[in-house]
């Protein structure tokens, strides 16, 4: 008989273990081992069961043993000392609360992201964005970094994976239940759940609930829209992550966004909280927290106008791009944006005036598409990739927003990703650490990494240890591939096999990620018979582990999963390469540890980061990857291996070649004997002199903690500075920024550089000095709105500008109708130099001189007088 009504029943803690409730609900125990453990303790199968989840575990345990429990002293004075432990984890100071002074810190932050991977047990992630979201909060929360987290809430997460006998990826989209997670619904003082709603096209509203998931110290506020108020479309906005069309998209994105800001001001109603100063939007899926921000300035004042509203937005947002695919840049037909934002209007602004903030009104641009991560770049102050390598590529990508300056110029920076150490450092190999570590060491760092003689982990111990990590993976990888087979219809009696496959004394390399096209799951596959000859080699074997979702409506990405599926079913090297599908969290967890080698072999330079390969390195696997990403800038030529690519290659199928056999080579000639070349104690000295290399380098740069503090020290605070200037009523700054804006735009046509002159001494020496004089037309502007430049430095072939540097030149009065501006400047390179000068808009509330993408160039006929010999050829 099917239930016509379902509702959840609490369970009632007995007063001993009240804290119980507090300890299950806040998701610092996915970080914290002794708190894992405890609950572990209270039902070993119930965790087991629901894949480690303390709130689970609390619904599962009947009254009876509650009263045991109580009456048990060990088991209520553990639970008392967890709860205190987190209570003064919640409350005592930390990094955040050590720097600065109190007035020059963002007072708090807001972290908008379409995906969160907290744990295992919350599938609100598809891969890397929203692992690194997840991350960001806990490493947020560790340093005491003041964030809210913004989200939400998908009814079925995203989808379960499985395979069909013959390899294709089948997708199942079990429901969860919020009432039985580590969530709490917010309320309004009277009980009610608090609401928020916006207003949709044909008189529809699309209404949401907020659930609170504790994140440690950072509140991530998820919406669902699974409510009884609203109709059957908009019950259905969060039903789940990256799926349906694209009214659908954009109505689960307008919700993020707008219904974003509007969770913010509730929650911060309710708990009494400080107004966000800085706006993160993590990638263009919530770029319409501009658009809320800005309804919500112009309706609460009115003399703020559509131009002064988004500067006063805009000196608090900062956004991060996270992908340098075109295609994984989110675009939507502009008309359908037109139709829903014309059913949230702002006070007196013309839709069309909205839409072009997402314009790509640019060369190469299509006038028809309203762009998510242009909308996320206009309305940002500052702006992000995420390592240096995909700043550099960011920037070449969107110059065309700039378009008065040079890519190297483009204001768009980077920092690098990284992964929160206590979730990805397995706990096992963690206490090791730990054992070795001196009291004098800090508790992140790699004093356990010091020499055997010195106190350090002594070289058997820590192969030891990486023995018996590469064991649990096996283990766990044989009952997954049985569990696999059962799915695909095999019977038990078949199975046997499974038993025993993959082996703890091979090397393994590990491969798992998303399965766009662009990461090449299957290049290790080119040379089928060479990858069967180093899988089965009898001397030197290598084992494969992988795994990975595609996106169901990537059929190419189904096919390559396909196609590597049916190669590992072969007989011959079953028990050597292994799929195991469903890749998430909990498999991550123990995938990473237990590879040797974590092999990433992406088209360069398409990879923005990446950081399965970070989590390996944390627990001493070596990496084995093309230069991209993050790896791009961390490779030392001590701590793994570069697979060299053939950038440059224009043929797909020959670059992939090329790469593959430049992979296999390594393999065969470098990696495996120096996995096998075992000293008398079977210990491979050369590998563990890389692995502890590895821990020791490696180990502190790519920890999420160094990641975040670069967050708030070069952007959450510089952003929230200049909102404290420009976002403030009653909006002076605001206005003055804006009506200046419009000035210098309109002017701009008429601004040049007329004449340039420049004393050079016949033979210019490093360290000489060389007067410049530069004669300027500027259109009815003051000479305090520019800034006339002289750059100069080194040219490359083409006379182009390479490392330059950029010195303002002085205002020097008018002469005969032309503003004269000077300066000298020291000669600081050798060689083949050069300069150039420009104008360029100066206003000291701008971020820089690069954000209007305004320059005036003096063209070469400019230059008058006195260039001579070695300076500016
Ligand atoms: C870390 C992680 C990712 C991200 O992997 P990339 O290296 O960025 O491709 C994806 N999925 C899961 C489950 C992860 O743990």
């Amino acid at each position: 008989m099917k239930a016509i009504r379902r509702f959840t029943v609490r369970t009632v803690l007995p007063p001993q273990l009240a804290g119980l409730d507090t300890l299950a609900r806040n998701l610092r125990w996915c970080w914290h081992e002794p708190t894992r453990k405890f609950f572990e303790s209270l039902d070993p199968q119930a965790w087991e069961r629901s894949g480690g989840d303390p709130v689970a575990v609390l619904g599962e345990i009947t009254p009876a043993r509650f009263e045991q429990l109580a009456a048990d002293a060990t088991v209520v004075l553990e639970a008392a000392r967890l709860v205190e432990e987190l209570n003064q984890y919640m409350t005592e100071p930390k990094w955040f609360q050590s720097i600065f002074s109190n007035t020059d810190k963002p007072a708090s932050i807001a972290y908008f992201s379409a995906e969160f991977g907290i744990t295992a047990v919350m599938p609100q992630y598809s891969g890397g964005l929203g692992i690194l979201a997840g991350d960001h909060l806990k490493s947020a929360s560790d340093l005491g970094v003041p964030i809210t987290g913004v989200g939400l809430l998908y009814g079925a997460g995203y989808f379960r994976q499985s395979l069909s006998r013959d390899g294709w990826q089948r997708e199942t989209y079990p429901l969860i239940d919020p009432n039985n997670m580590p969530l709490t619904l917010l309320r309004e003082q009277d009980g009610m759940p608090a609401r928020i709603s916006l207003p949709l096209p044909d008189g529809r509203t699309l209404a949401a609930q907020i659930w609170v998931a504790q994140v440690g110290r950072v509140p991530l506020l998820l919406m669902d829209s699974d409510i009884p108020d609203n109709d059957d479309i908009s019950r259905s906005v969060t039903d789940r992550l990256y799926g349906g069309s694209a009214e659908h998209r954009l109505e689960q994105e307008l919700l993020l966004g707008v219904g974003g800001v509007k969770a913010l001001r509730v929650y911060s109603r309710l708990m009494g909280t400080p107004a966000p100063e800085v706006f993160h939007c993590n990638e263009g899926h919530a770029g319409f927290l501009a658009v809320e921000r800005i309804r919500e300035l112009m309706e609460s004042d009115s003399s703020v106008d559509f131009g002064a509203a988004i500067e006063a937005v805009r000196s608090g947002t900062l956004f991060t791009t996270h992908t340098p695919v075109p295609a994984g840049i989110d675009r939507f037909d502009k008309s359908i944006v037109r139709h829903y934002l014309s059913a949230m209007p702002l006070p007196g602004v013309n839709v069309d005036e909205v839409l072009s903030l997402g314009n790509e009104s640019y060369q190469g641009g299509n006038p028809h598409v309203f762009n998510m991560a242009v909308l996320g770049l206009r309305m940002a102050r500052m702006a992000n990739g995420v390592a240096q390598l995909h700043g550099k590529v960011s920037r070449g990508m969107f110059a065309a927003l700039w378009p008065g300056f040079d890519v190297p110029e483009v204001p768009i920076t980077s920092i690098t990703n990284g992964v929160h150490g206590p979730t990805w450092r397995n706990p096992g190999f963690q206490s090791m650490a730990l054992e070795y570590m001196a009291e004098t060491d800090d508790a992140d760092g790699t004093g356990w990494l010091k020499s055997e003689e010195e106190g350090g982990v002594p070289d058997v111990v820590l192969w030891e240890k990486r023995r018996s990590l590469r064991a649990a993976l096996v283990e766990v990888a044989r009952a997954r591939t049985r569990a696999s087979w059962l799915e695909r219809g095999a019977s038990p009696a078949e199975l046997g096999w499974t038993e025993s496959i993959l082996d703890p004394d091979v090397l393994t390399i590990g491969f798992a990620r998303r399965v766009p096209t662009y990461k090449r799951l299957t290049l290790m596959l080119s040379d089928p018979e060479r990858l069967t000859r180093l899988l089965t080699d009898p001397e030197r074997p290598i084992q494969l582990v992988i795994a990975g979702k595609s996106h169901p409506d990537d059929e190419q990405g189904v096919g390559l999963i396909q196609k590597l599926v049916q190669f590992a079913d072969n007989a011959e090297v079953r028990d050597r390469i292994i799929f195991l599908p469903n890749y998430d969290m909990a498999l991550a967890e123990v995938l990473m540890p237990g590879c040797d080698v974590w092999l990433n072999n992406p088209l360069r330079p398409l990879e923005a980061s990446g950081t399965s390969g970070m989590k390996c390195a944390l627990n001493g696997a070596l990496n084995l990857s093309i230069l991209d990403g993050w790896w791009d800038e961390m490779y030392d030529g001590n701590n793994g291996w570069a697979i060299p690519t053939a950038d440059g290659v224009e043929d797909p199928g020959r670059r992939d070649h090329i790469e593959a056999a430049a992979l296999y080579d390594l393999i065969e000639n470098t990696v495996a004997p120096r996995f096998y070349d075992r000293d008398e104690r079977g210990v491979p000295r050369r590998w563990m002199e890389m692995m502890r290399h590895t821990l020791a380098t490696l180990g502190p740069k790519v920890q999420a903690t160094r990641m975040v503090r670069d967050y708030v020290e070069r952007l959450y605070t510089p952003i929230a500075a200049a909102s404290r200037v420009i976002d403030a009523a009653p909006y002076e700054k605001a206005k003055e920024l804006a009506a200046w804006k419009h000035k210098v735009r309109s002017a701009w046509p008429g601004v040049r550089v007329d004449f340039v002159e420049a004393e050079v001494p016949d033979v210019a020496e490093l360290g000489d000095e060389v007067s410049i004089s530069a004669g300027v037309s500027l259109a009815g502007l003051e000479p305090t709105d520019v800034h006339v430049q002289l750059v100069s430095g080194r040219v490359g072939a083409d006379d182009r500008l390479e490392d330059f540097d950029i010195s303002n030149l002085n205002p020097a009065g008018e002469k005969h109708g032309h503003q004269v501006f000077t300066g000298t400047e020291k000669l600081s390179a050798s060689g083949s130099v050069g300069y150039a000068v420009r104008v360029v808009p100066f206003n000291p509330l701008m971020a820089g001189d690069t954000e209007l993408g305004l320059a005036a160039n003096a063209e070469p006929s400019a230059v008058t007088a006195h260039t001579h010999t070695s300076f500016g050829d």
